[in-house]
């Protein structure tokens, strides 16, 4: 222990854990990539007001779990809390939204909400999202969801629900919202709740109290008010899955909130979770563009939490296959032995072998038990006789046999053995 420890709600990814965190993010990037999208990186942090108008100045995210500073130049800046709204300014920042449409991009890093921890709710977290800009067809939205999913597969996830609604569009939400907001206005709500119903009625539906949900058993529904052109689209997007595959749950209570989300929204939940059950979400913006000053741009995208996607591995008991990250250990005994040794060492990795070596000094008991423990394969002994006869031992740890081979063709044969 030193005197430090991490901030209240962040952890370290230490090994040999974190190399679940590197897989998940490589098995949720590696669709993406196949299928067209690029890699974009945004600053860490944003002007405040980015996030105030991009995600929406009455959501909590805002409201209550920014991180957010003041520069010593006066900037007011905030830590980034997603990461739609920053790729979005970075698109249109670099003007892609004037070239081919969509504008396909993916992003993978760490997340700052000012959240009261719990498991699977942490204030620095990591995500891997996707963009899609410049383009209304439900084909996009299906082939966003079909990704996702088969990320999810090719970790070996089974039980992932996909909750799937739609929002409808600036033609018929607005009645819809009025329709809501006279119901909403008839029940027994806190203060907080009754000034949401003014700013925001759709997010009213998303309330996890019980007290709340009771009361919104007869709550109009959105599916029940889409204009002919949203349920059209909605249908084309649930046949396009269905027809790829991928099973979705219909939730009619499944909001996103704010005036620019439109048509396609989703959840992927999964039940081992407890109350963290949501593992990613995304769905249709098509009015975040002009939100944040650019031209319109429908656009649709998801982020997936990958600290939650590893808690899920772990609740389905999935193990996910790591690779023996040394293939050959390398033991010195004596100092001429260690330096020709530490050139052979170096020249196996070249050769694209996964090679340790016995560092420290240790006799040679003590590093053969560390061959042991490192997974190798083989290990690679040198002594003075040995290097006196031009050889080097190889001993397989596996069966225990040992051989000399020519210290001048020992790398071109352990590679041939590894192959
Ligand atoms: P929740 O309802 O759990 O607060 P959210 O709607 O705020 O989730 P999004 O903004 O849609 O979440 O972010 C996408 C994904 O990022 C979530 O589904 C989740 O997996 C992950 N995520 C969000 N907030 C956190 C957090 N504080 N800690 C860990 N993961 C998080
Ligand atoms: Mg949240």
């Amino acid at each position: 222990m030193s005197t430090f420890s991490a901030p209240k709600g962040t952890y370290d990814l230490i090994p040999p854990d974190s190399a679940d965190f590197l897989a998940v993010r490589e098995a949720i990037s590696a669709p993406l990539r196949r299928a067209g999208y690029g890699y974009v990186e945004t600053p860490g942090f944003e002007q405040v007001e980015l996030f105030a108008r991009g995600v929406g100045a009455s959501t909590d995210i805002v409201t209550k779990e920014m991180y957010t500073l003041t520069t010593k130049g006066g900037d007011e800046l905030a830590l980034r809390p997603e990461g739609t709204a920053s790729v979005l300014r970075a698109a249109l920042q670099a003007n892609l939204h004037r070239g081919a449409l969509p504008v396909k991009l993916w992003y993978s890093g760490s997340y700052y909400r000012y959240e009261r921890p719990q498991a699977g709710r942490y204030r620095h977290f990591s995500q891997v999202g996707a963009e899609a800009l410049g383009a209304e067809d439900p084909a996009l939205d299906a082939e966003l969801i079909i990704l996702a999913v088969d990320a999810h597969r090719s970790l070996g996830l089974r039980n992932v629900r996909l909750l799937l609604n739609s929002l409808g569009d600036a033609a018929c939400r607005p009645a819809y919202r009025a329709a809501l907001q006279d119901f909403l206005r008839g029940l027994d709500l806190d203060e907080a709740t009754r000034e949401r119903i003014e700013i925001n009625p759709l997010r009213v539906l998303d309330d996890k109290r019980e007290a709340v949900q009771r009361q919104l058993t007869g709550a109009p529904l959105m599916r029940d008010h889409l204009c002919e052109g949203c349920a059209a689209y909605h249908e084309q997007v649930r046949t396009l899955l269905t027809a790829a595959g991928v099973a979705f749950e219909d939730d009619a209570r499944l909001v996103r909130g704010l005036d620019y989300y439109t048509r396609t929204t989703f959840e992927f939940v999964h039940d081992g979770l407890g109350a963290q059950s949501a593992v990613g979400g995304g769905g249709r913006y098509d009015g975040l563009s002009e939100m944040i000053g650019g031209p319109a741009l429908p656009s649709v995208g998801w982020a997936l939490g990958v600290d939650r996607t590893v808690l899920a591995l772990r609740a389905e008991g999935v193990t996910l296959p790591t690779p023996s990250p040394t293939d050959v250990y390398a033991v010195p005994v004596g100092e001429e032995a260690r330096g020709v040794l530490f050139g052979v060492l170096t020249e196996l990795r070249r050769a694209g072998v996964a090679a340790d070596f016995a560092y420290g000094g240790r006799g040679l008991k003590n590093a053969m038990k560390s061959a042991g423990r490192s997974g190798a394969r083989y290990a690679l002994v040198l002594g003075e006789r040995d290097l006196a006869e031009g050889v080097v031992q190889l001993k397989d740890l596996h069966s225990g046999e040992q051989a000399p081979v020519a210290l001048s063709s020992a790398v071109a044969e352990i590679r041939a053995k590894l192959s």
